[in-house]
């Protein structure tokens, strides 16, 4: 079974849409989400712009600021320190990676803790490790959704995640590991990974590489969530980092690339833009 986050997420957007209608009666407005675009990178701009689209479609204020690649760290950080200032924003996000000149973590860290839809201030993180309420980062709990709705059970079950970053990897794993899946990490010096992967129940691959998981590497029956979003090197066409092909008929559930995890995400951003917004007006 393929798991479309495309259909899932079209769904999720309009349930959303049909919670958002209600606020201006309620609350006097909509959630107002703010993205920054540093430079003009095209997977980048393709990202804001997928991210304005959802927002219209969930009715919801989406304004992109869009600044220079030259634009100095202290620059951006007034910026960041306006948007955290301005009531009327709920969600501010900064579009990643930035320029080399431009410290991310401190990027991240000035964004307000309120505001962070994303959940990677290092206080949303913390937090999350400590199973207190926190800002969930948007495509790990894409990844749970996509599996909770598929009908996979998580619990009990052996989850081997490869890739171990910040923003994919190490939230993946504890969110798998807070529905009682055990868990392997792996990564680059991880040795002999297909004897590890072999093992899993559930794989969720994010690594960055074309292709890179082969049927050879998955059990039969397992559900695999591939996050990767590459560039074949032949076509210059999206894929991920699975070979689709070739593990499909092995895995009992799998998600597409493109039309798999990133319209969750942004679908994700979108809950949580909401929640940031909720937040307030019920405080
Ligand atoms: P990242 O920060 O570059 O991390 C890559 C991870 O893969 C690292 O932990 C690295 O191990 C591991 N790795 C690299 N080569 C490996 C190998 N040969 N064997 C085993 N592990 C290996 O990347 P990321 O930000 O997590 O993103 C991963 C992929 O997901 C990218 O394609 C990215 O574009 C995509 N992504 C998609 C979405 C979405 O919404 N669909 C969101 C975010 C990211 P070490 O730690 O040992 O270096």
């Amino acid at each position: 079974m393929i798991i479309s986050g495309k259909e899932l997420s079209a769904k999720l957007k309009a349930e959303m849409a049909e919670q958002v209608a209600t606020f201006p009666a309620k609350y006097g407005r909509v959630p107002h989400l703010t993205v920054v675009l540093v430079g003009d990178d095209p997977a980048s701009v393709s990202y804001v712009t997928g991210k304005a689209k959802a927002s219209e479609v969930v009715g919801i204020r989406n304004t992109t600021i869009r600044r220079p690649a030259d634009i100095s760290e202290e620059e951006l950080l007034g910026l960041i320190r306006d948007l955290n200032a301005d009531d009327t924003v709920d969600g501010i996000l900064v579009q990643l990676p930035l320029p080399g000149h431009i410290s991310e973590p401190k990027v991240i860290e000035a964004i307000s803790r309120d505001k962070d839809v994303d959940g990677f201030h290092p206080l949303n993180v913390a937090a999350l490790w400590q199973k207190q309420p926190c800002i969930l980062p948007c495509t790990p709990k894409g990844i749970i959704r996509m599996l909770k709705t598929a009908g996979v059970e998580i619990r009990g079950k052996r989850a081997v995640v490869i890739g171990r970053s910040n923003i994919v990897g190490l939230p993946v794993a504890k969110l798998l590991l807070d529905e009682n899946a055990t868990v392997t990490v792996a990564h680059s010096k991880t040795a002999d990974l297909p004897s590890v992967t072999r093992q899993a129940d559930i794989l969720v691959v994010a690594i960055g590489r074309p292709r890179f998981v082969t049927a050879d590497m998955v059990s039969e029956g397992a559900a695999v969530i591939d996050v990767g979003v590459n560039r074949d090197p032949v076509t210059g066409k999206l894929c991920g980092d699975v070979d689709f092909a070739a593990v499909e008929p092995k895995a009992s559930v799998i998600t597409p690339v493109p039309g798999g995890v990133g319209p969750m995400t942004i679908c994700c951003l979108m809950e949580n833009t909401i929640e940031c917004f909720l937040k307030k007006m019920e405080r």
